[in-house]
């Protein structure tokens, strides 16, 4: 096998599945740990996982860019503050490059099937193409949001018109002068409807929930900026202030905070200052308290709304037609182009790839109460399984780099602790997945995410996105694996 590029090998110790933040994490964390036998498998035509599926108008982060870096690769480049999907592109690129990834990446390659051989103690893949590959280790890295939700909506496939989902973007889609209609008013619509409103001859933007929407301190970074990030204290300095800008940020989400109280005043003060016209206020001033869904930080999203060529239409949706959509008034509006701006499944995570664990059991058959795990890691069940960024490990309030790091160095001391004493697989036991998400349950039991529907939880109200600490704690609680968590073969 040796001397054999990693692209024809049929059996390989690690394989990870997507190439976004957290497999790129993943394969600089194995090489770190001087584990080169591995592959990136990617269903995309390019790396970039999130980045590259939302490619829509107006993409960009919702956190300061100097925390939107990995710690070991940082980026004194970025354009602005909040950076643009573009930007974040390039700089993945940059680390798979600098990094040595690339020839560990697969692309165009789809994961259809994955079956736990026991007595080999490895994954037997099977791959969109109807190839196989063998890995010892498999990690799931394809993230809570990477299976994009159309709305069940009565007559959305007889449109006649040009259909869009937001992460699955058509850029060649001409848009200037037509006639343009958004459903969904969350995080994504919030940063396309801008970019939209200014090339629309109409827009209409179809809400079902009015959304909390705060200001985005945003700002151009300079020549001197980018030369001052370049100086280690200097960057180091700034990443630790928006650190803990953001932990603060999230005392929000608890009742009587100073920072909630703030977060209170700044939203009403935002909404009262760009929105003139008070029955398009009332039309936006949220019906759920702030934070139960995630907040939208836009300083354009709500002057966008204003414009005279767009439409608030708050009246519920009815069904679509060949040429339009018609609310439940019976009011039709023709439309050329229909964005769905409609989210993620997150609730049935992984449910295009079949993974099935020595016991015959498949992750989607475990899962049918919603996705658990144990700190996000490790399911009972599925030895030698690793997952990132999985259940309940979600933030609403930073950024979600700062989770998938130490993530990855505890997958990779897993498969350590397995290498290093010549077993075959480590196994989560069932009691401690059980008692961990009996805690983390009770937990999130009261807090502001049970206070409205959202993506952070299952239909039957469970939350199973969302990480209810602060990072401190969900960063200590997994700085090395705790061997006795597990039974080893
Ligand atoms: P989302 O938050 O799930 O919002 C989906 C929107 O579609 C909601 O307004 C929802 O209304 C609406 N919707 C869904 N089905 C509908 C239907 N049948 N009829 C009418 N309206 C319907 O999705 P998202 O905006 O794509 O954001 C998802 C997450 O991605 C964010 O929370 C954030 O974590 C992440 N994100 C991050 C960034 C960034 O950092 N740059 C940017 C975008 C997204 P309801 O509220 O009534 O359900």
């Amino acid at each position: 096998m040796a001397g054999m590029s990693l692209q024809d090998r049929a059996d390989v110790e690690v394989a990870v599945l997507g190439a976004g933040m957290s497999g790129l994490c993943m394969g600089v964390a194995l090489r770190r740990a001087g584990i080169d036998d591995f592959v990136l498998l990617e269903q995309s035509a390019g790396l970039g996982g999130t980045w590259w599926d939302n490619r829509y108008p107006g993409a960009h982060v919702d956190v300061p860019a100097p925390l939107y870096a990995f710690s070991f690769a940082p980026n004194p480049n970025w354009q602005r503050r909040f950076a643009a999907a573009p930007e974040i592109q390039a700089y993945m690129e940059r680390v798979a490059r600098e990094h040595g990834l690339l020839p560990h990446l697969r692309l165009r390659t789809r994961l259809v099937r994955a079956q736990f051989d026991e007595p080999q103690g490895r994954w037997e893949l099977e791959l969109g193409d109807g190839s196989r590959l063998r890995a010892r280790f498999l990690v799931c890295s394809t993230g809570p949001l990477s299976q994009a939700r159309w709305p069940d909506i009565e007559g959305l496939p007889d449109f006649a018109g040009v259909r869009l989902h937001s992460a699955r973007w058509d850029a060649r889609v001409p848009l200037a002068g037509r006639r343009i209609g958004v459903i969904g008013t969350g995080s994504t619509a919030s940063q396309l409807v801008p970019p939209l409103a200014e090339q629309a001859a109409r827009l209409h933007v179809f809400q079902r929930t009015a959304n909390w929407v705060l200001p985005r301190i945003d700002r151009p970074y300079h020549a001197v900026d980018r030369l001052l990030a370049r100086l280690p204290p200097v960057a180091a300095l700034t990443r630790a202030f928006w650190y803990h800008v953001l932990e603060w940020g999230r005392r929000g989400f608890e009742e009587g905070t100073l920072a909630r109280r703030g977060m209170l005043r700044a939203a009403a003060l935002h909404l009262s200052r760009q929105v003139r016209d008070p029955l398009l206020r009332e039309k936006l001033r949220p019906p759920y308290p702030l934070g139960c869904k995630r907040i939208i930080y836009s300083n354009d999203y709500y002057p966008a709304l204003t414009r005279p060529n767009v439409e608030l239409v708050t009246e519920p949706i009815g069904r679509i037609t060949p040429s339009g959509l018609v609310t439940a008034d019976g009011v039709e509006r023709a439309l050329d182009v229909l964005v769905c701006a409609t989210g993620f499944d997150t609730t049935h995570l992984l449910s295009s790839v079949e993974v099935r664990g020595p016991a015959g059991l498949t992750l989607a058959q475990a899962w049918r109460d919603g996705p658990q795990a144990f700190h996000g890691l490790t399911v009972a069940g599925f030895p030698n399984l690793f997952l990132m960024l999985g259940p309940n490990t979600g933030t609403g309030h930073t950024s979600t780099l700062l989770y998938i790091e130490p993530q990855a160095r505890y997958a990779v001391a897993c498969m350590q602790a397995v290498r290093s004493r010549g077993l075959r697989q480590l196994a989560l036991k069932a009691g401690v997945m059980q008692a961990h998400n009996e805690a983390l349950q009770a937990r999130l039991a009261g807090s502001v995410w049970t206070q409205c529907r959202s993506w952070y939880r299952t239909e039957s109200g469970r939350i199973t996105a969302l990480w209810p600490g602060f990072t401190r704690e969900y960063v200590q609680a997994i700085e090395r694996p705790d061997l006795a968590d597990y039974e080893f073969r």
